[in-house]
């Protein structure tokens, strides 16, 4: 038993306010860890996905895992086989986590394959599921307390009004340098991968800034999550 691995678990849970585990919540955790959750198929991805694994060569770990954290610049993603049951997306999920909370990700790579890191990440993962009988009480009455919190996250998050949010923050210190696409919602750092090279791509004007048309793009303006 890896007494370390159940104290990061618990003590992720506090840190984080979780009154019940579930996907929702871990990836409300991620996000505030300032990560963004990329959901990927072995199949035909949509562009903006299909864009990430190739600049950053992502191929083969969507071929060969289920789950996978990529950190590079101002790059946070954690990429989970949307095919997977609810179930299993919740075991990755967690997973990841696990390998976030526990110091493992080094920038500049895809999470790496050593032993006693995909070790600690499982025994987390597993106090994580499993949290000991005394906590899940405690969780239990948490719960009821903060389900119309949690139940507003959730909408939140499947609204994916995170986004509007973070225009309303941005508004006040944009300065101009940002770029969009003729055909997206979001603006970009002149080097994301979204607008360079792209044919599309021009620069924000400020009438377009000003008519909140466009959000910040999750990827290369992560700013107000960390
Ligand atoms: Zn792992
Ligand atoms: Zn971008």
């Amino acid at each position: 038993m890896n007494l370390e691995a159940k104290k990061k678990a618990l003590s992720f849970v506090k840190t984080e306010k979780i009154s019940c585990v579930n996907y929702a919540s871990l990836s409300a955790a991620a996000q505030n860890l300032g990560y963004t959750i990329i959901d990927y198929t072995r199949g035909i991805n949509n562009e903006n996905v299909a864009t990430l694994i190739s600049e950053f060569r992502l191929e083969e770990l969507v071929k060969q895992t289920n789950g996978f954290i990529f950190s590079s610049g101002d790059y946070r993603l954690i990429f989970i086989n949307k095919d997977l049951s609810g179930r299993e997306r919740l075991i990755v999920l967690a997973h990841e986590i696990g390998h976030i909370v526990c110091k493992h990700i080094h920038s500049g790579q895809g999470t790496g394959f050593n032993v006693q890191d995909e070790y600690e990440a499982n025994e987390f993962t597993h106090y994580l599921l499993n949290p000991p009988f005394s906590e899940r009480m405690k969780t239990w009455a948490a719960k009821h307390k903060k389900a119309l919190i949690s139940f507003f996250i959730a909408l939140v998050l499947a609204a994916g009004s995170i986004s509007a949010a973070f225009t309303i923050k941005k508004q006040n210190s944009y300065y101009g340098e940002y770029y969009i696409t003729s055909t997206g919602a979001k603006y970009h750092k002149k080097d994301c991968v979204f607008v360079k090279n792209k044919d599309n791509a021009r620069r924000l004007t400020k009438e377009e800034f000003d008519s909140g048309a466009y959000a910040p793009c999750e990827m290369c303006l992560p700013d107000g999550r960390q």
